[in-house]
């Protein structure tokens, strides 16, 4: 499906494609914490880096984080310069694939039959965390990529 989304401002207005657009990972890293999530999570999707069109590309700003001497990430998180809001993270490791935050996207999403809370080892100590089925746990990474999870659920988006 065609996922249109802009920052809070509007000056930066985007669309892509993605087939795996269900909002299910919540993402607790300090990183996520800090520049996107207020609730102390980002919700990370997965996209077809290839389809992105943007409007007010000057307005786009990218932070790489930096950690003591190390070279910066190549993941690149996206946000605009004018309001600050977090669009997306692109990765030259995959570069196929473009991660927007659900909180950027406009268009309605499928809502999600399970989330998956991962980075759970860097959680700060104040967030609510939900327990129980469909509401599994992960200290890093989760078992299954996006990709992986839509298809094991038959939820892939084929239009
Ligand atoms: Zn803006
Ligand atoms: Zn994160």
């Amino acid at each position: 499906m065609l996922l249109e989304g802009a920052c809070h401002c509007r000056a930066v207005r985007f669309s892509v494609h993605s087939s795996e657009p269900y909002p299910y990972m919540y993402c607790y890293c300090s990183i996520c914490r800090k520049t996107a999530g207020g609730g102390g999570y980002a919700i990370n999707l997965s996209a077809d880096a290839g389809s992105l069109e943007v409007h007010g590309e000057e307005h786009l700003s990218i932070y790489q984080v930096k950690i003591g001497d190390a070279e910066p990430s190549p993941a690149k998180r996206h946000f605009c310069s004018r309001c600050g809001s977090a669009l997306w993270v692109w990765d030259s490791r995959w570069p196929e694939l473009l991660h927007p935050f659900a909180s950027a996207i406009d268009t309605p999403l499928p809502k999600a039959p399970e989330r998956c809370h991962i980075m759970l080892d860097f959680v700060a100590a104040w967030v609510p965390l939900p327990e129980g089925e469909g509401e599994p746990h992960f200290g890093e990474y989760p078992d299954q990529s996006i990709h992986d999870w839509h298809h094991s659920r038959g939820l892939v988006q084929e239009d």
